[in-house]
């Protein structure tokens, strides 16, 4: 099948290691799949244990000259390599939509939001400022300076396959660290996409690396990641389960850790809020990326008085929505990413239909069949239910009845995730009273979006550790080494 791609040379099925396109080891290969068709887009090569410590060796000797560049100059080479991506954009936007599935609208979007992490980290780098501390022995001096961690370890999901390589990659590099990126296995292209992008910039070789792999070899490949001492650290966005796996596995060798992991994101709409602005919210942060994203709304809670008008107004809303492969123009549901997330998502549904839940929109595979999920409103919904306790990655919207606002609160926080949280309301008590008291690293209040690259972005509580974006996302990268200067 014809890749649709303005600049051909953008499609790699090779590992990128010390500024080198490798084959895997006896030359092993894997199918990428298009989820919107089933079909194969390209063999992309399988790598495993011993290509991850070819790459970790490349980014350790590359460390030295890239540490030692001025943050300045690093930022230079981080600007080409966005100015790269802009150009590129329309071709990224499509090999995202391509390996991943989602509209090509959503894809585009990803590029300008990954793309954006770059030109802000670019800029930060060169504020990572170091103290003078007021001394209180008289004849000292007190310093602190930052400096970067190191070699770092990046192992990134399928559902931004550029978004979530940059916000990590960006502010590793500016900080003077090198990289070595394992991407999912189910979107690898956009990946090595973004490495030639890099290699175009003048990233020198050994900064960025990229190790691909299919399933079998994704334990091997982090093992390896995890129990090389010269890996400092570790940033992993993913599953809660697999991040715990990580984290043991780090343990040997103290790494510094960064986990973005599961949500399970309550969204309140109260009786004062704006109901058609919160129909809005939902859309947007239920529906986006057929509900594959971590900070989606996965537990609506809505207030008595105005469940039912709500409700309708929604199922409105969500009725008009056009399911289908994300090229087509008009579409804003693509097709789940494998058999295993549709089949969450059925399962999601059964359970909750048996403990009494209602089916108000949807419920049922779409008529295109295959991933295709038909977007869905469930009503009745209970605390009870699996869909109230895990993270569904599917378009599904369940809603919950709730009285109080203290009653909500309970039920918001009955989570062991603490990702994002929604709500929407305008008495300013209540917002700054429910703005305090929910359990989440991000509140998001009469609205359904809330990423950008100059905010913190991360989760308290089972959703991980640290923050990336923002100033903090550098500091993720960054040592603080205290300086004291006697005898003055
Ligand atoms: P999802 O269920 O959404 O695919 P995962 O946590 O399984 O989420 O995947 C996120 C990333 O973690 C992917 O790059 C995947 O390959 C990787 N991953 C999964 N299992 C492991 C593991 N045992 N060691 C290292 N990385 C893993």
């Amino acid at each position: 099948m014809p890749i649709p791609l303005h600049e051909k040379s953008l499609l790699r099925n090779q590992g990128y290691i010390n500024g080198q396109w490798q084959d895997a080891d006896e030359q092993r290969v894997y199918p990428v799949i298009n989820p919107a068709t089933g079909q194969t887009i390209t063999m992309v090569a399988d790598m495993g244990a011993s290509e991850t410590k070819t790459a970790i060796k490349a980014a350790d000797q590359a460390w030295p000259a890239w540490r030692s560049l001025t943050a300045k100059d690093r930022a230079a080479i981080l600007k080409r390599w966005f100015e790269r991506i802009k150009i590129h954009a329309e071709d990224l936007a499509r090999l995202i939509t391509l390996e991943q599935g989602k509209p090509l609208a959503e894809a585009k979007g990803e590029v300008g939001y990954g793309a954006s992490f770059i030109e802000w980290f670019a800029e930060e780098g060169k504020r990572a400022y170091g103290s003078v501390i007021p001394s209180p022995l008289a004849d000292r001096m007190l310093l602190t300076i930052k400096q970067p961690i190191g070699v770092c370890a990046a192992i990134t999901p399928w559902n931004f396959p550029l978004a979530m390589i940059t916000r990590k990659v960006a502010p590793a590099l500016a900080a003077g660290c090198t990289v070595v990126c394992k991407p999912a296995e189910a979107t690898p292209l956009t990946a090595l996409a973004l490495a030639v992008l890099a290699d175009q910039a003048d990233i020198p070789p050994g900064v960025f690396n990229i190790v691909p792999c299919d399933a079998s070899h994704v334990p091997e490949v982090g093992q390896t990641l995890c129990e090389s001492p010269v890996i400092r650290k570790l940033s992993f966005t993913g599953s809660t389960a697999v991040g715990r796996r990580l984290m043991q596995q780090s343990a040997p060798t103290i790494k510094k850790l960064s986990l973005e992991l599961g949500g399970n994101a309550p969204f309140i709409v109260f009786d004062d809020a704006d109901l058609d602005a919160a129909v809005e919210g939902v859309l947007a942060s239920k529906y986006r990326n057929a509900g594959q994203t971590c900070v989606c709304a996965n537990r609506i809670y809505v207030q008595d008085t105005v469940y039912q008008v709500f409700a309708e107004k929604l199922a409105a809303r969500v009725q008009e929505m056009t399911v289908g492969i994300g090229t087509e123009p008009g579409v804003m549901i693509g097709p789940l990413i494998n058999s295993a997330a549709l089949n969450k998502v059925q399962a999601h549904i059964a359970d909750a239909l048996a403990g009494g839940a209602k089916v108000l929109v949807g419920g049922t595979l779409h008529q295109l069949g295959g991933l295709f999920f038909k977007p869905t409103i469930l009503t009745d919904v209970s605390q009870s239910m699996r869909i109230a306790r895990e993270e569904t990655f599917g378009p599904i919207a369940p809603l919950f009845r709730f009285h109080t606002e203290e009653e909500v609160i309970t039920m918001a926080n009955a989570s062991e995730f603490g990702l994002a949280a929604y709500f929407y309301a305008r008495d300013i008590g209540r917002v700054l009273r429910v703005a305090s008291a929910i359990e989440a690293g991000m509140v998001c209040v009469n609205s359904g979006l809330l990423s950008n690259e100059v905010a913190p972005f991360g989760g308290v509580k089972q959703s991980g550790i640290g923050r990336e974006g923002a100033r903090e996302g550098l500091e993720e990268y960054l040592e603080i080494k205290y300086v004291t200067l006697a005898g003055l």
